[in-house]
Protein backbone atom coordinates (compact mmCIF):
# COMPACT_ATOMS: atom_id res chain seq x y z
CA UNK A 1 0.00 0.00 0.00
CA UNK A 2 1.20 3.69 -0.78
CA UNK A 3 0.02 6.71 1.00
CA UNK A 4 -1.79 8.78 -0.93
CA UNK A 5 -1.53 12.38 0.28
CA UNK A 6 -4.93 13.82 1.01
CA UNK A 7 -6.63 16.94 2.96
CA UNK A 8 -5.89 15.91 6.69
CA UNK A 9 -3.27 13.22 6.30
CA UNK A 10 -2.59 10.58 4.52
CA UNK A 11 -4.79 7.40 2.92
CA UNK A 12 -3.24 4.07 2.67
CA UNK A 13 -4.08 2.84 -1.03
CA UNK A 14 -3.89 -0.77 -2.63
CA UNK A 15 -1.90 -0.87 -6.16
CA UNK A 16 -4.52 -3.19 -7.73
CA UNK A 17 -3.84 -1.63 -11.09
CA UNK A 18 -0.44 -2.70 -11.37
CA UNK A 19 -0.97 -6.59 -11.33
CA UNK A 20 -0.72 -8.26 -14.65
CA UNK A 21 -3.74 -7.71 -16.65
CA UNK A 22 -4.00 -4.42 -15.23
CA UNK A 23 -6.72 -4.86 -12.52
CA UNK A 24 -7.83 -6.34 -9.40
CA UNK A 25 -10.04 -9.08 -11.91
CA UNK A 26 -6.61 -11.06 -11.61
CA UNK A 27 -6.96 -12.41 -8.22
CA UNK A 28 -10.48 -13.77 -8.99
CA UNK A 29 -9.59 -14.78 -12.24
CA UNK A 30 -6.21 -16.50 -11.59
CA UNK A 31 -8.18 -19.04 -8.92
CA UNK A 32 -11.83 -19.62 -11.03
CA UNK A 33 -9.37 -20.63 -14.35
CA UNK A 34 -7.36 -22.80 -12.11
CA UNK A 35 -10.48 -24.44 -10.68
CA UNK A 36 -11.10 -25.10 -14.50
CA UNK A 37 -8.26 -25.99 -15.18
CA UNK A 38 -7.99 -28.71 -12.42
CA UNK A 39 -11.79 -29.70 -13.41
CA UNK A 40 -9.97 -30.85 -17.05
CA UNK A 41 -12.24 -28.06 -18.50
CA UNK A 42 -10.75 -26.34 -21.98
CA UNK A 43 -13.14 -24.13 -23.02
CA UNK A 44 -15.31 -21.25 -21.32
CA UNK A 45 -17.26 -18.22 -21.37
CA UNK A 46 -17.45 -15.06 -19.78
CA UNK A 47 -19.44 -12.00 -20.54
CA UNK A 48 -17.51 -8.63 -19.70
CA UNK A 49 -16.70 -5.95 -22.04
CA UNK A 50 -14.13 -4.80 -19.24
CA UNK A 51 -11.57 -5.60 -17.00
CA UNK A 52 -12.83 -9.48 -15.59
CA UNK A 53 -12.62 -10.30 -19.18
CA UNK A 54 -9.47 -9.30 -20.52
CA UNK A 55 -8.37 -11.24 -16.92
CA UNK A 56 -10.48 -14.22 -17.68
CA UNK A 57 -8.77 -14.31 -21.06
CA UNK A 58 -5.30 -13.93 -19.55
CA UNK A 59 -5.15 -16.97 -17.40
CA UNK A 60 -7.34 -19.11 -20.02
CA UNK A 61 -3.98 -18.28 -22.31
CA UNK A 62 -1.53 -19.46 -18.85
CA UNK A 63 -3.86 -22.72 -18.79
CA UNK A 64 -4.49 -23.72 -21.88
CA UNK A 65 -8.07 -23.03 -22.13
CA UNK A 66 -10.26 -21.37 -24.91
CA UNK A 67 -12.69 -18.72 -23.73
CA UNK A 68 -14.86 -16.91 -25.60
CA UNK A 69 -16.14 -13.59 -24.03
CA UNK A 70 -19.12 -12.03 -24.77
CA UNK A 71 -19.68 -8.17 -25.14
CA UNK A 72 -22.21 -5.45 -26.66
CA UNK A 73 -21.75 -5.08 -30.54
CA UNK A 74 -21.06 -1.96 -29.81
CA UNK A 75 -18.28 -2.69 -27.59
CA UNK A 76 -15.01 -0.85 -28.98
CA UNK A 77 -12.14 -0.37 -26.32
CA UNK A 78 -8.45 -1.19 -25.17
CA UNK A 79 -10.09 -3.74 -23.32
CA UNK A 80 -11.65 -5.74 -26.37
CA UNK A 81 -8.17 -5.47 -27.90
CA UNK A 82 -6.73 -7.18 -24.79
CA UNK A 83 -8.79 -9.72 -24.60
CA UNK A 84 -7.89 -10.70 -28.50
CA UNK A 85 -4.31 -10.02 -27.94
CA UNK A 86 -4.89 -13.02 -25.37
CA UNK A 87 -6.55 -15.10 -27.84
CA UNK A 88 -9.48 -14.68 -25.93
CA UNK A 89 -12.65 -14.82 -28.96
CA UNK A 90 -14.30 -11.38 -28.64
CA UNK A 91 -18.38 -12.59 -29.54
CA UNK A 92 -20.56 -9.13 -30.24
CA UNK A 93 -23.98 -9.47 -29.51
CA UNK A 94 -26.34 -7.60 -30.73
CA UNK A 95 -28.37 -5.16 -28.74
CA UNK A 96 -28.16 -4.08 -24.75
CA UNK A 97 -25.76 -5.01 -22.23
CA UNK A 98 -28.84 -6.94 -20.59
CA UNK A 99 -28.71 -8.72 -23.94
CA UNK A 100 -24.99 -9.65 -24.05
CA UNK A 101 -26.22 -11.20 -20.37
CA UNK A 102 -28.83 -13.01 -21.62
CA UNK A 103 -26.91 -14.52 -24.84
CA UNK A 104 -24.40 -15.84 -22.09
CA UNK A 105 -26.61 -17.46 -19.89
CA UNK A 106 -28.29 -19.15 -22.70
CA UNK A 107 -24.91 -20.54 -23.67
CA UNK A 108 -23.92 -21.42 -20.41
CA UNK A 109 -26.57 -24.25 -20.41
CA UNK A 110 -24.15 -26.16 -22.39
CA UNK A 111 -20.47 -24.55 -21.83
CA UNK A 112 -18.85 -23.80 -18.85
CA UNK A 113 -19.26 -20.16 -17.36
CA UNK A 114 -16.08 -18.98 -16.11
CA UNK A 115 -18.89 -15.37 -14.63
CA UNK A 116 -17.23 -13.29 -12.32
CA UNK A 117 -20.08 -12.09 -10.67
CA UNK A 118 -22.06 -16.02 -10.36
CA UNK A 119 -18.99 -18.56 -10.40
CA UNK A 120 -18.19 -18.54 -6.85
CA UNK A 121 -14.35 -19.36 -7.47
CA UNK A 122 -13.97 -15.91 -8.44
CA UNK A 123 -14.30 -14.65 -4.72
CA UNK A 124 -12.52 -17.06 -3.32
CA UNK A 125 -9.35 -15.35 -4.84
CA UNK A 126 -10.51 -11.78 -4.61
CA UNK A 127 -10.58 -12.65 -1.13
CA UNK A 128 -6.64 -12.53 -0.97
CA UNK A 129 -6.91 -8.96 -1.58
CA UNK A 130 -8.02 -8.89 2.49
CA UNK A 131 -5.05 -10.83 3.14
CA UNK A 132 -2.78 -8.79 1.68
CA UNK A 133 -4.47 -5.63 3.44
CA UNK A 134 -4.37 -7.36 7.02
CA UNK A 135 -0.97 -7.92 6.38
CA UNK A 136 0.38 -4.95 5.22
CA UNK A 137 -1.33 -2.78 7.74
CA UNK A 138 1.59 -4.80 10.06
CA UNK A 139 -1.21 -7.88 10.32
CA UNK A 140 -4.06 -5.31 11.49
CA UNK A 141 -7.48 -4.39 10.73
CA UNK A 142 -8.32 -0.92 9.50
CA UNK A 143 -11.22 0.74 10.70
CA UNK A 144 -12.63 1.26 7.45
CA UNK A 145 -12.52 -0.50 4.02
CA UNK A 146 -12.92 1.83 1.54
CA UNK A 147 -14.05 -0.11 -2.16
CA UNK A 148 -16.10 0.55 -5.43
CA UNK A 149 -19.06 -1.30 -5.88
CA UNK A 150 -20.86 -2.11 -9.24
CA UNK A 151 -21.14 -6.07 -9.25
CA UNK A 152 -19.77 -5.83 -5.56
CA UNK A 153 -17.22 -8.78 -6.36
CA UNK A 154 -14.25 -6.34 -4.67
CA UNK A 155 -16.32 -5.75 -1.57
CA UNK A 156 -17.76 -9.33 -1.14
CA UNK A 157 -14.01 -10.80 -1.87
CA UNK A 158 -13.05 -8.75 1.01
CA UNK A 159 -15.86 -9.74 3.52
CA UNK A 160 -14.98 -13.25 2.86
CA UNK A 161 -11.06 -12.72 3.24
CA UNK A 162 -12.01 -10.86 6.00
CA UNK A 163 -14.13 -13.52 7.83
CA UNK A 164 -11.59 -16.21 7.01
CA UNK A 165 -8.78 -13.85 9.19
CA UNK A 166 -11.65 -13.80 12.02
CA UNK A 167 -11.85 -17.70 11.95
CA UNK A 168 -8.85 -18.45 11.79
CA UNK A 169 -7.93 -16.47 15.17
CA UNK A 170 -5.71 -13.62 13.20
CA UNK A 171 -8.04 -10.94 13.05
CA UNK A 172 -10.37 -9.73 15.78
CA UNK A 173 -12.91 -7.97 14.05
CA UNK A 174 -13.75 -6.70 10.76
CA UNK A 175 -12.95 -3.28 9.23
CA UNK A 176 -16.53 -1.35 8.39
CA UNK A 177 -17.02 -2.00 4.67
CA UNK A 178 -17.61 1.37 3.02
CA UNK A 179 -19.10 0.84 -0.60
CA UNK A 180 -19.17 3.13 -3.21
CA UNK A 181 -21.19 4.07 -6.10
CA UNK A 182 -21.51 6.88 -8.37
CA UNK A 183 -24.26 8.97 -8.17
CA UNK A 184 -25.32 8.45 -11.80
CA UNK A 185 -25.61 4.89 -11.18
CA UNK A 186 -26.32 4.02 -7.19
CA UNK A 187 -28.89 1.06 -7.16
CA UNK A 188 -26.71 -0.77 -4.02
CA UNK A 189 -27.06 3.30 -2.04
CA UNK A 190 -30.53 3.18 -2.93
CA UNK A 191 -31.84 -0.10 -1.77
CA UNK A 192 -29.91 0.69 1.30
CA UNK A 193 -31.43 3.75 2.17
CA UNK A 194 -34.50 1.66 1.53
CA UNK A 195 -33.62 -0.83 3.77
CA UNK A 196 -32.80 1.66 6.52
CA UNK A 197 -35.69 3.62 6.01
CA UNK A 198 -37.80 0.73 6.48
CA UNK A 199 -36.48 -0.44 9.58
CA UNK A 200 -36.75 2.98 11.35
CA UNK A 201 -39.98 4.24 9.72
CA UNK A 202 -41.99 1.13 8.66
CA UNK A 203 -42.62 -0.28 4.94
CA UNK A 204 -44.96 2.88 4.39
CA UNK A 205 -42.40 5.39 4.73
CA UNK A 206 -40.21 3.47 2.78
CA UNK A 207 -42.63 3.24 -0.18
CA UNK A 208 -42.89 6.62 0.01
CA UNK A 209 -39.25 7.60 -0.14
CA UNK A 210 -39.09 5.28 -2.88
CA UNK A 211 -42.01 7.20 -5.35
CA UNK A 212 -40.00 10.26 -3.99
CA UNK A 213 -36.64 8.99 -5.34
CA UNK A 214 -34.78 10.41 -8.52
CA UNK A 215 -35.65 7.67 -11.77
CA UNK A 216 -34.16 4.50 -11.19
CA UNK A 217 -30.17 4.19 -11.39
CA UNK A 218 -29.15 4.52 -15.57
CA UNK A 219 -25.98 2.47 -16.71
CA UNK A 220 -24.99 5.21 -19.24
CA UNK A 221 -24.04 8.32 -17.15
CA UNK A 222 -20.98 8.62 -15.34
CA UNK A 223 -17.05 8.26 -16.26
CA UNK A 224 -16.81 4.95 -13.76
CA UNK A 225 -18.14 2.50 -16.60
CA UNK A 226 -16.98 -0.31 -14.45
CA UNK A 227 -19.51 0.24 -11.85
CA UNK A 228 -22.39 0.98 -13.76
CA UNK A 229 -24.37 -1.83 -12.69
CA UNK A 230 -28.01 -1.35 -12.87
CA UNK A 231 -29.22 -4.23 -11.34
CA UNK A 232 -26.20 -6.00 -9.85
CA UNK A 233 -26.76 -10.06 -9.03
CA UNK A 234 -25.05 -10.42 -5.88
CA UNK A 235 -27.37 -6.83 -4.59
CA UNK A 236 -28.53 -8.72 -1.56
CA UNK A 237 -25.40 -10.32 -0.37
CA UNK A 238 -23.77 -7.19 -0.72
CA UNK A 239 -26.43 -5.11 1.35
CA UNK A 240 -25.85 -7.66 3.85
CA UNK A 241 -22.09 -8.00 4.11
CA UNK A 242 -21.66 -4.13 4.56
CA UNK A 243 -24.55 -4.20 7.66
CA UNK A 244 -22.81 -6.75 9.12
CA UNK A 245 -19.26 -5.35 9.09
CA UNK A 246 -20.54 -2.54 10.60
CA UNK A 247 -20.39 -0.70 7.34
CA UNK A 248 -22.04 1.55 5.20
CA UNK A 249 -22.81 2.81 1.04
CA UNK A 250 -22.33 6.34 -0.29
CA UNK A 251 -22.55 7.78 -3.51
CA UNK A 252 -19.80 9.69 -5.01
CA UNK A 253 -20.50 12.92 -7.91
CA UNK A 254 -18.61 13.14 -11.15
CA UNK A 255 -16.96 16.01 -9.94
CA UNK A 256 -15.54 14.13 -6.98
CA UNK A 257 -14.53 11.14 -9.31
CA UNK A 258 -12.61 13.52 -11.43
CA UNK A 259 -11.17 15.29 -8.19
CA UNK A 260 -9.63 11.99 -6.95
CA UNK A 261 -8.29 11.06 -10.51
CA UNK A 262 -6.86 14.55 -10.27
CA UNK A 263 -5.22 13.73 -6.90
CA UNK A 264 -3.95 10.44 -7.91
CA UNK A 265 -2.43 11.88 -10.77
CA UNK A 266 -0.58 14.24 -9.67
CA UNK A 267 0.72 12.01 -6.79
CA UNK A 268 2.07 9.86 -9.39
CA UNK A 269 -0.66 7.21 -9.98
CA UNK A 270 -2.19 6.84 -13.41
CA UNK A 271 -5.69 4.89 -13.16
CA UNK A 272 -8.78 4.74 -14.67
CA UNK A 273 -12.09 6.59 -13.33
CA UNK A 274 -13.46 3.96 -12.21
CA UNK A 275 -10.37 2.83 -10.31
CA UNK A 276 -10.64 6.54 -8.52
CA UNK A 277 -13.90 6.07 -7.14
CA UNK A 278 -12.73 4.39 -3.73
CA UNK A 279 -9.78 7.42 -3.38
CA UNK A 280 -13.60 9.85 -4.06
CA UNK A 281 -14.78 8.01 -1.36
CA UNK A 282 -11.95 8.31 1.00
CA UNK A 283 -11.18 12.07 0.66
CA UNK A 284 -15.40 12.75 1.04
CA UNK A 285 -15.45 10.88 4.47
CA UNK A 286 -11.70 12.06 5.71
CA UNK A 287 -12.35 15.66 4.37
CA UNK A 288 -15.92 15.46 6.95
CA UNK A 289 -12.85 15.00 9.84
CA UNK A 290 -15.08 11.50 10.96
CA UNK A 291 -12.46 9.34 10.39
CA UNK A 292 -8.12 10.08 10.43
CA UNK A 293 -6.93 8.99 6.80
CA UNK A 294 -4.47 7.01 7.92
CA UNK A 295 -7.26 4.80 9.76
CA UNK A 296 -9.17 4.38 6.30
CA UNK A 297 -7.67 2.17 3.20
CA UNK A 298 -9.04 1.83 -0.35
CA UNK A 299 -7.66 0.85 -3.57
CA UNK A 300 -6.73 2.04 -7.37
CA UNK A 301 -8.63 -0.93 -8.98
CA UNK A 302 -7.18 -0.64 -12.35
CA UNK A 303 -4.64 0.66 -14.69
CA UNK A 304 -5.10 4.04 -16.53
CA UNK A 305 -3.69 3.02 -19.85
CA UNK A 306 -6.13 0.95 -20.04
CA UNK A 307 -9.17 3.64 -20.66
CA UNK A 308 -10.08 5.35 -24.11
CA UNK A 309 -10.76 8.39 -23.30
C1 LIG B 1 -14.59 -4.53 -11.65
C2 LIG B 1 -14.06 -3.21 -11.24
C3 LIG B 1 -14.51 -2.51 -10.10
C4 LIG B 1 -15.65 -2.90 -9.25
O1 LIG B 1 -15.85 -4.21 -9.08
P1 LIG B 1 -17.24 -4.91 -8.87
O2 LIG B 1 -16.84 -6.26 -8.64
O3 LIG B 1 -18.04 -4.80 -10.15
O4 LIG B 1 -17.96 -4.26 -7.75
C5 LIG B 1 -13.86 -1.34 -9.76
N1 LIG B 1 -12.87 -0.84 -10.48
C6 LIG B 1 -12.42 -1.46 -11.59
C7 LIG B 1 -11.31 -0.83 -12.34
C8 LIG B 1 -12.99 -2.66 -12.00
O5 LIG B 1 -12.55 -3.27 -13.10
Amino acid sequence: MVPVVVKNGAVPVKQEQISATGSFKDRGAFVLVSRARELGVEAVLEDSSGNAGTAIAAYCARAGISCDIYVPAATTSSKTRQIEAYGGRVMRIQGSREDTAEAAKAKAATAWYASHVYNPFFLHGVKTFAYEVWEQSGRAVPDLLVLPVGNGTLLLGAYLGFLELMKAGLAERMPGLVGVQAEACDPVVRAFHEETSREQDGVEAAAAARAAAPPAASSGGTVASGIAVAAPARLLQILEAVRESGGYVMSVSEEEIAGALTVAGEQGFYVEPTAAVGLAGAIKITGEGRHRPEDVVTAFTGHGLKKDH
